[in-house]
């Protein structure tokens, strides 16, 4: 389940004092929260690359979001790239991607094309969360495989609608739901029922977008109840993060401690809530403090599910599972890279180092998680 644009704050595990998210929070507190969990990218498109990949999407060209080019085979995800669904798929998984794509429209990269049977969402990097009038530009069209439809419903409940069915269709053999909301991205949507939970904000944006991650958070309650209701708590992995950290331009995420937001490699753009849930596996009310990343997602999934990794997929994520049991000490990572156009970032130990054109900041992170402090001139053997 992934969450898009969200704040790294925004949620009960992190401390939202504005929004309460008891689903996701019962994800967290029944798992693994990650305290230092990365994306590897600071907006949606590549971020889900390395994602959907478990490899550093720059060492395949995709350094930056992608536009809605139907009729362009190079605007996406590169054919050369094996995916997740790829190789659960052929570990005999159904697979079924539900909501924002944004890997690629053109006919050959679309989900059905890189590992999913099924497909119910967009293709696009946003949607309106009401039924889609025609002829708006901002908005692809919704789609059932390569149909498309009219979605009645609010759009997160419909996505959430969907990931139970696919559940209810499929719990008796193994399967894989790969879950991108567009909640909370722009734009700021919400419906009565979700915004008469707020009734004291009176900003009316910051109600609707409150509104729309307690919307987010009931969907994550239906999912995870459908997979509660067919016996399948102890062997089912639910992972839980965000695409990239919570804008600043909207006004109304909020990343915490954390340095500026989305589009960003300070930490407000890349590090993200992230949570993992499998009783069989791992002790409840875990935290795991190590850098991680979701590039490990790949690796991590495959190693749960007891499914061996061809050789010739050469990943940069790592199997988490025996760092959190403590079968493997140190940590997964010795460092994570971070890289867009003039923009660069590093992060090794509790040592981060951004570039920026001609600037260079220096942080420990250890001592100065906001970034406040920058030690680039002081601590020059460092950098
Ligand atoms: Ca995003």
């Amino acid at each position: 389940i992934i969450s898009d644009d969200q704040g790294y704050a925004d949620v009960g595990f992190h401390g939202s004092k504005e929004v309460r998210t008891p689903n996701i929070d019962r994800i967290a507190n029944n798992g693994v929260v990650f305290s230092e969990g990365y994306v590897s990218y600071a907006v949606c498109s590549p971020s889900r690359a390395g994602l959907i990949t478990g490899r550093y999407q720059n060492r395949f060209g995709y350094s930056r979001n992608i536009l809605l080019t139907p009729k362009d085979s190079t605007m996406g995800l590169p054919l050369s790239e094996q995916t997740l669904p790829d190789v659960l798929k052929e570990a005999n998984y159904k697979t079924k991607a539900i909501g924002k794509w944004h890997l690629g429209a053109h006919e050959s990269l679309v989900p059905q094309k890189r590992g999913f049977d099924e497909f119910y969402g967009f293709l696009a990097g946003a949607h309106s969360f009401f039924p889609a009038k025609n002829a708006q530009p901002f908005h692809s069209t919704v789609m059932r495989d390569t149909s498309p439809v009219i979605e009645p419903e609010y759009l997160t409940d419909a996505v959430a609608r969907e990931t139970v069915a696919f559940i209810d269709a499929n719990h008796t053999k193994p399967f894989f739901a790969y879950v991108p909301f567009n909640a909370v991205h722009t734009p700021i949507e919400a419906t009565k029922k979700y915004q008469d939970r707020f009734p004291n904000e009176s900003n009316q944006t910051k109600r609707d977008y409150y509104a729309m991650t307690s919307a987010l958070d009931d969907a994550v309650g239906s999912i995870v109840a459908a997979i509660d209701k067919h016996g399948l708590t102890d062997n089912t992995l639910v992972i839980f993060v965000n695409d990239n950290g919570g804008p600043t331009y909207t006004g109304v995420q909020s990343n915490g401690p954390l340095k500026l937001g989305k589009l960003f490699l300070f930490e407000g753009g890349i590090r993200v809530p992230m949570v993992f849930k499998l009783p069989s596996t791992f002790e409840p009310n875990t935290e795991y403090d190590e850098p991680t990343s979701t590039l490990d997602l790949f690796p991590t999934i495959c190693g749960t599910a007891g499914i061996e990794l061809p050789a010739e997929i050469k990943l940069d994520g790592v199997d988490l599972t025996p760092f959190i049991k403590g079968t493997i000490s140190g940590s997964p990572h010795d460092t994570l890279f971070w890289s867009n156009g003039p923009n660069s970032a590093v992060r090794h130990g509790d040592w981060k180092l951004i570039k920026s054109y001609d600037s260079t900041w220096l942080f420990n992170l250890a001592s100065d998680i906001g970034e406040s402090k920058n030690l680039a001139k002081s601590e020059p053997e460092i950098e």
